[in-house]
């Protein structure tokens, strides 16, 4: 039985093709750098991609060659999503939020010859460049004015006709993207998502279950194109021709809610720090925008608390939680209820959406514990591994990395967590950050839900602190919402009832704002610099 069923390869360039025949009407809504707001359709970003796509190849890309993206989200970017992958070349997109050396170290690591540059980032670039050996910087016009002498301008280097541009054959397995891990942890490392696996992805978040994605949809990227493929979405929008809303460089709140309004945005993605600001904006001015109901909003990259679920119910908004990370493509698990869910009480069904939740179709999970295989009990924790084909098999310019697969063959995450008898999995936190204290673990992730259940705060990190007797305890670094006043003390009493006794915080600490990374997590590393001589008060 040799016949079996054809070998098309998956790639990018069948949803190009796609959102060209079947939804070339259907819109993607971009905010220019003067606020105003600019409307084009798949019909002209499949002309302007293909456009792209053929004045690469003029420029020597090759199936393999990486090209550099420093943009904001906008149809600009949206062009260099598809033209580049489908010329055969690798989109590499570029964290503006680096510092100048970080990108330059991200650049020349990858190998970028070629670079698109938004004009409104050129005084970033400017200290990038003295730092990288480029080619060819292609600068897109985005503000209106005239490109700068000494840069090519996009609007040239695309004006030439695709003609009879024929996509390279590209064996599915060939690298389409590549994307640095946002360095949370350590130097940031190159991961590189094949046709295949952006394909696959884009199949499987769209499911019903997952983020319901349709036709039907108006769906707004506040995500960041620069990280991890906007979750992926920019390609899943394609293949099911959704109309699109892109921020550009306008990240306000205030902004973000006037494109929901004004698009009747029916899914908005984003990190949770982004949807904190949200409630807090609705709470302020409960009148003020005319959302859709029932808006869903996917966030992932942190943990989203119960309680920030339960207040954006209260706005008619739905939180759909999920877990990923760059090594895979990245969506790894959303949260979803069960038939057997929908009777049950608010609070519940928010505290099975808080969970990190479900595998999405074609990935596995796992948790190991020093001897083996976690039972999926709900409480025991251990490393959560992941398989499958949208997961990385090792890092761009890397040795292979003995330390992240293991020996059969599944990716170790750097995340701690338990899975429940329903296969639900929960983040305990991550290695590195959990606390460990007399050799027993602290969730970090746990105390800060809780803590941020508490109506005075708005953000909270825990941390761990050293202690001569306990070796480790944790420390609540706390924001408290405009206006409100809370003692430690407080908070203890709150969350007391939730934990044992010796996993509460005896330790408190108030400060104006948390330090976020260039993707919007808190940033642990840096509030553990700024705690390090800090003296535990639990006593010896
Ligand atoms: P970095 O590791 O540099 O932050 P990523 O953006 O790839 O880069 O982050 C992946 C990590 O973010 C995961 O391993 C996990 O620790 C964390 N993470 C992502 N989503 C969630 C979530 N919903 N809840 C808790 N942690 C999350």
């Amino acid at each position: 039985m040799q016949s079996t069923m054809m070998r098309t390869p998956l790639n990018v360039s069948h949803l190009l093709e796609r959102c060209r025949l079947y939804f070339p009407t259907r819109e993607i809504v971009s905010r220019l750098p003067d606020k105003s707001i600019t409307r084009t359709t798949y019909a002209a970003l499949y002309d302007r991609a293909r456009r792209l796509a053929a004045a690469l190849t003029r420029a020597g890309v090759t199936p393999g060659t990486p090209v550099g993206t420093l943009m904001w989200n906008s149809t600009w970017h949206m062009e260099a999503y598809f033209g580049i992958p489908v010329a055969g070349g690798v989109l590499h997109t570029l964290n503006l939020r680096l510092s100048p050396e970080d990108i330059a170290f991200i650049i020349a690591d990858a190998g970028d010859r070629i670079v698109l540059v938004d004009d409104v980032l050129l005084p970033l670039w400017e200290k990038v460049r003295p730092l990288v050996t480029v080619d060819r910087v292609i600068v897109v016009p985005t503000s209106g004015a005239a490109v700068p002498d000494g840069y090519e301008d996009y609007e040239a280097f695309i004006a030439e006709d695709a003609g009879d541009f024929r996509y390279p054959d590209l064996d599915e397995n060939a690298p389409a993207g590549m994307c640095y891990t946002s360095g949370t942890v350590g130097r940031p490392k190159g991961v590189v998502h094949s046709h295949r696996a952006i394909v696959l992805h884009a199949l499987s978040v769209a499911l019903p279950d997952c983020l319901d994605l349709s036709v039907h949809d108006s769906v707004f990227i506040v995500t960041p194109m620069f990280h991890v493929n906007a979750w992926g979405i920019p390609f899943a929008g394609a293949m099911v021709g959704c109309s699109l809303s892109l921020p550009g460089p306008h990240m306000g709140v205030e902004d973000l809610l006037d494109i929901m309004q004004a698009e009747q945005t029916t899914l908005a993605l984003g990190v949770p720090t982004i949807w904190m600001a949200i409630q807090q904006a609705l709470d302020r001015e409960p009148d003020r925008w005319r959302l859709r109901r029932g808006m869903r909003m996917m966030v992932g990259g942190s943990a989203a608390a119960p309680t920030l679920i339960g207040a954006l119910e209260d706005h008619g908004l739905a939180i759909k939680h999920g877990w990923g990370m760059t090594e895979l493509t990245p969506v790894g698990t959303l949260s979803w209820l069960k038939p057997e869910h929908i009777d049950l009480p608010p609070a519940q069904q928010y505290e099975i959406r808080a969970r990190q939740g479900l595998p999405i179709p074609l990935m596995e999970l796992r948790i190991m514990g020093e001897d083996g295989p976690q039972p999926w009990d709900g409480t025991s924790v251990g490393e959560l591994q992941v398989r499958g084909p949208i997961v990385t098999r090792g890092y761009h310019n890397q040795p292979d990395d003995a330390e992240k697969l293991t020996a059969d063959g599944w990716f170790r995450t750097g995340d701690v967590a338990t899975i429940d008898g329903e296969g639900y999995m929960r983040i305990a936190d991550r290695t590195k950050d959990l606390v460990k204290s007399g050799g027993e673990w602290i969730s970090s992730v746990d105390l800060e839900n809780a803590i941020m259940g508490h109506p005075a705060v708005a953000e909270a990190a825990v941390i761990a602190v050293k202690h001569p007797r306990w070796d480790e305890r944790p420390l609540a670094v706390v924001v408290t919402r405009p206006g409100e006043a809370v003692t430690g003390e407080d908070l203890r009493g709150f969350i007391a009832p939730r934990f044992a006794k010796w996993q509460l915080p005896d330790d408190f600490a108030f400060i104006e704002a948390l330090p976020r990374t260039s993707t919007g997590k808190f940033q642990k590393t840096k509030l553990r610099e700024m705690f390090h001589d800090w003296v535990s008060k639990t006593p010896g």
